[in-house]
């Protein structure tokens, strides 16, 4: 039987993205060769990367001046690069979450660091609102989506600072506009491909206003210059990532993405919402993520949180478990999850408030 995949990420792929992947690990471009022993300098590879890098701008209306990038090292890598490429003196960031707090720490190795806000004396349950940007900083970075809290902010801040955002576990869930940012980041694990490559969006202009010695690796003028391929490129989860790009232009696109995304959020919150066993950990619903739905179980009925994800088990749901610093559980409805296991799901949530009351 199929699971109905909840998992955080790693996290679901379209059929359409692993059985292509699949074909061409096995005849490439019909190469009678594999995806996995041909050179990254093939024609055949370049005009993969080179579509992906097109589908992207055209997916998420990127403006010129502007280079999409497929880079290894994870989000995680992006932590540190983004501020020795672009902090001089000072940046600000906004904690709202564990990655947040992980970007923080990196940054503070290369200049001044003001956290503006943070919503860390209530577990992150929430997004600040009320903080100032200092107008001296070199940008301002923040989380779009808190992956393991559950919080989001689903529009494009107007600041009057160069503008940096980690959407890590929510790009292609909603039209951005690319022109307010300098740069984007987004590990490809939760919304795009397999694990392996990270896309990264970043204005050219944005570049070369630090004086420090970067490495090459690490300077992501090295990667603009070589059109993403100074180095050999992770290329399996490039191949999946144009065919989950090619999977959203079928579907119409990110607008078209944004509708499913919303209506499978709904769905679940509607359920969460009308119970009288589980309760959403977001405090308003206004930052509650479409991407991440974090919930437990009310005190009353809280030992039966454990019996509820075996309940879940024997129906195929996977991967609701919360993540262990929020508890409870967590239902991850990227863009690949089909509205069906959303509904499964609200039924087992059904069916098991039911038996116990
Ligand atoms: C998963 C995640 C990361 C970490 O990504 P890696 O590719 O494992 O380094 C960073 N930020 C957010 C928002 C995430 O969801």
């Amino acid at each position: 039987m199929k699971k109905h995949n909840f998992y955080a990420g790693p996290s679901i792929l379209s059929e359409y993205t692993i059985n292509k992947t699949a074909e061409a690990v096995h005849n490439f471009a019909d190469m009678g060769l594999s995806l996995l022993e041909i050179s990254h300098r093939s024609k055949q590879f370049q005009a993969v990367m080179d579509e992906a890098q097109a589908l992207v701008k055209e997916l998420l209306n990127i403006p010129d001046g502007y280079s999409v990038l497929f880079l290894g090292g994870g989000a995680s890598l992006q932590f540190c690069m983004v501020p020795m490429n672009l902090l001089a003196t000072k940046a600000a960031y906004i904690n709202t979450g564990t990655w947040a707090t992980n970007a923080i720490k990196e940054a503070r190795l290369f200049g001044d660091v003001e956290v503006v806000a943070s919503s860390e004396d209530a577990n992150f349950s929430y997004i600040p609102k009320d903080f100032t940007i200092p107008a001296d900083v070199d940008y301002f970075h923040y989380t779009s989506n808190n992956t393991i809290y559950g919080t989001e902010t689903r529009v494009d801040p107007d600041v009057n600072v160069p503008l940096v955002c980690d959407m890590s576990s929510d790009i292609f869930s909603r039209p951005i506009d690319v022109s307010k940012y300098s740069i984007i980041y987004a590990g490809a694990q939760k919304n795009l491909a397999p694990a392996g490559v990270t896309l990264v969006i970043v204005k050219d202009d944005a570049l070369g206003k630090v004086e420090r010695a970067i490495p090459t690796m690490l300077d992501y003028r090295t990667h603009i210059k070589k059109g993403s391929m100074f180095n050999t490129p992770p290329v399996l989860p490039i191949y999946s990532a144009l065919m989950t790009l090619r999977y959203y232009k079928e579907l119409g696109g990110i607008a078209e993405m944004e509708k499913l995304d919303l209506k499978k959020a709904g769905v679940l919150y509607d359920a969460i919402d009308s119970s009288k066993m589980f309760v959403g950990t977001v405090t308003d619903p206004a930052d509650r993520s479409i991407m991440n739905v974090c919930f437990v179980m009310t005190p009353e009925f809280k030992e039966l949180e454990k019996d509820f994800v075996s309940f879940c088990d024997e129906r195929g749901i996977v991967g609701i478990k919360g993540h262990r610093s929020v508890g409870g559980f967590r239902a991850s409805l990227y863009n690949a999850m089909p509205l069906e296991s959303v509904e499964v799901l609200v039924d087992a949530m059904r069916d098991f408030e039911k038996k116990h009351s």
